[in-house]
C-alpha cells in the first residue's frame, strides 16, 4: 500500500485520490491534494458525465475536519465541463456544496456539535474561528430548508417568544403530535402568523388541521379560525393558569397599598406562596395561607378561588366541567374583587376553546421538553442580534429539520458521524 493510499484510509476520503501531501503552517495544517475518483466530470445538476472543455485552472482550497488538531486542508483545481443540457459550467464537486468553503463532512461535524453546545465551543474544537461559525451554520440550515415541507401536520401550537433579552418578539409554531418546531417567524401579530399560513402550508394541508392550541391573542386566534376554519381551538393551559395568578397578585398588591404598616406585616412574603401550586405547598405554607381567612379576607378568598380553578384541568367530561367553571364563574364573580371579576370576562370571551381542553387536554408546553430546550438555547443565542442565528439553532436542536437526513451525510461514513 503506498503512503498516498494509506493517507486517503486514515482520512475516510473514500471516493477521493490523494495526489500529494504537505505539513504546513508550523505543521498546524495538512494540506491534500485531492481529485475525484474515476475522474468526475460530472454536471452538478444532472449528474451526467460530461466532456471536459478546460482542464482545471486554479486550484481551489476546502476546510475539512480536524484530526488530532491538526487541520485537514483539500486542494483542488474544478474543471470545466459541457453539459448536453445545462451548458458549459464547472464539475460537480462531490465532497462540498457549491461554492461552498468548507466540506459536507465538517458542516455535519459542525451541525452536530452545535446541537449539544455553544457555537464558540464548537468552533474552538473545529478550529472555525467563531466569527464565520454563525454564517457557516446559517448556510448549511438554510439549504436544508430550502426544499423542506411541513409534512402531516394535524395538531398545531402557536406560542410567542421573546429574543434579544426580551426586547423583540417572534412567533413561533409547534407540532404537537411529534413535538417540534416547524416555523418561526419575526413578529407576534396577525400578519406574522398570516405568512404561515401562507408561506409555509398549502390549501390542503390548512384543511388537515383538526386542533390549534395558542394563549388567549385575538391575533392567534383570528388567524386560526381564519385560515383552519375546521380546526378545534384549545386555549393554552398554562396562559390561562399565568392569567389566574396575575390576577389574584393584583388583589395582594391592591390590599398592599391600602394597609397600614401593621395589616403590611401579616401578608409579607406572600407573593411566591400565592403563585405557587397547591402540590408543591408543604403544610407550613398550607397553614400560612389559611391564616389569611381572619387576617386578610380578600387575599383569602381570591387565593381559595385560584385554587379551586385548577380542579378545572382535571374533568373528564365537558358537561360536568361546563357546570363546574359556570360556578366557579358566578363565586368570583360574587367575591366583588375587581381583578378577578376582569379574568371572569376573559373567561367568558374564550369560554368554548377553555372547555375544549376537556376534549383533547393539549399545551403548547409539550412534556415541557421544548420549552426547556428554548429557554438553554435563549441562553446560548443571547449573544446574537438578530432573529436569524435563534431559529438556526432552534432548527437545528428541536426543528422538524433532520440534520440526519441531509445530503451530507450520504457523503461521511458511518462512524464518523458518532462523535
Ligand atoms: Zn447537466
Amino acid at each position: 500500500m503506498s503512503n498516498l493510499t494509506l493517507l486517503a484510509k486514515i482520512l475516510r476520503l473514500k471516493e477521493l485520490k490523494i495526489t500529494w501531501f504537505q505539513f504546513r503552517q508550523r505543521d498546524t495544517e495538512l494540506h491534500l491534494g485531492i481529485k475525484p475518483y474515476k475522474n468526475g466530470c460530472r454536471c452538478p445538476v444532472c449528474e451526467r458525465r460530461c466532456r471536459i472543455v478546460r482542464q482545471g485552472q486554479e486550484a481551489r482550497r476546502w476546510e475539512d475536519i480536524t484530526l488530532f488538531g491538526r487541520k485537514i486542508v483539500l486542494w483542488y483545481a474544478p474543471k470545466e465541463i459541457e453539459c448536453p443540457t445545462h451548458g458549459r459550467t464547472q464539475e460537480e464537486i462531490p465532497w462540498a456544496a457549491a461554492h461552498a468553503r468548507i466540506t459536507y463532512r465538517l458542516e455535519y461535524r459542525l451541525c452536530a456539535l452545535c446541537q449539544i453546545m455553544t457555537q464558540k465551543a464548537a468552533g474552538a474544537i473545529l478550529k472555525l474561528p467563531s466569527s464565520t461559525v454563525s454564517d457557516l451554520l446559517h448556510r448549511v440550515i438554510a439549504r436544508s430548508r430550502a426544499d423542506h415541507r411541513i409534512r402531516g401536520l394535524v395538531t398545531l401550537g402557536v406560542d410567542e417568544i421573546s429574543y434579544c433579552k426580551g426586547r423583540k418578539f417572534a412567533t413561533i409554531v409547534y407540532d404537537l403530535d411529534r413535538s417540534y418546531v416547524v416555523w418561526v417567524g419575526k413578529g407576534k401579530g396577525r400578519e406574522t402568523i398570516d405568512r404561515f399560513f401562507h408561506e409555509a402550508l398549502s390549501p390542503a394541508q390548512r384543511a388537515r388541521i383538526r386542533w390549534a392550541s395558542c394563549d388567549m391573542s385575538q391575533a392567534y386566534i383570528g388567524a386560526i379560525k381564519h385560515h383552519c376554519p375546521t380546526a378545534q381551538l384549545v386555549i393554552d393551559r398554562f396562559h390561562l393558569a399565568k392569567a389566574l395568578n396575575e390576577a389574584v397578585d393584583e388583589v395582594r398588591k391592591e390590599e398592599w397599598r391600602q394597609l397600614g404598616a401593621e395589616g403590611r406585616h401579616a401578608i409579607k412574603g406572600l407573593r411566591w406562596l400565592l403563585g405557587m401550586h397547591s402540590r408543591n405547598r408543604t403544610k407550613g405554607d398550607t397553614r400560612l395561607l389559611n391564616r389569611l381567612r381572619t387576617s386578610n379576607r380578600h387575599i383569602h378568598r381570591a387565593w381559595v378561588l385560584k385554587d379551586e380553578f385548577d380542579h378545572f384541568w382535571h374533568f373528564q367530561y365537558p358537561g360536568a366541567a361546563k357546570r363546574f367553571l359556570k360556578r366557579w364563574m358566578t363565586a368570583a364573580l360574587r367575591s366583588r374583587l375587581p381583578s378577578l371579576r376582569r379574568f371572569v370576562t376573559t373567561l367568558r370571551n374564550h369560554f368554548d376553546n377553555i372547555l375544549t381542553f376537556i376534549k383533547r387536554p393539549l399545551t403548547n408546553a409539550v412534556g415541557e421538553g421544548i420549552n426547556r430546550l428554548l429557554k438553554i438555547l435563549k441562553n446560548r443565542a443571547s449573544g446574537f442580534r438578530g432573529l436569524e442565528p435563534f431559529a438556526d439553532l432552534i432548527f437545528l436542536t428541536i426543528g422538524d429539520l433532520d440534520i440526519l437526513d441531509l445530503d451530507i451525510l450520504a457523503q461521511i461514513p458511518s462512524d464518523l458521524r458518532t462523535l
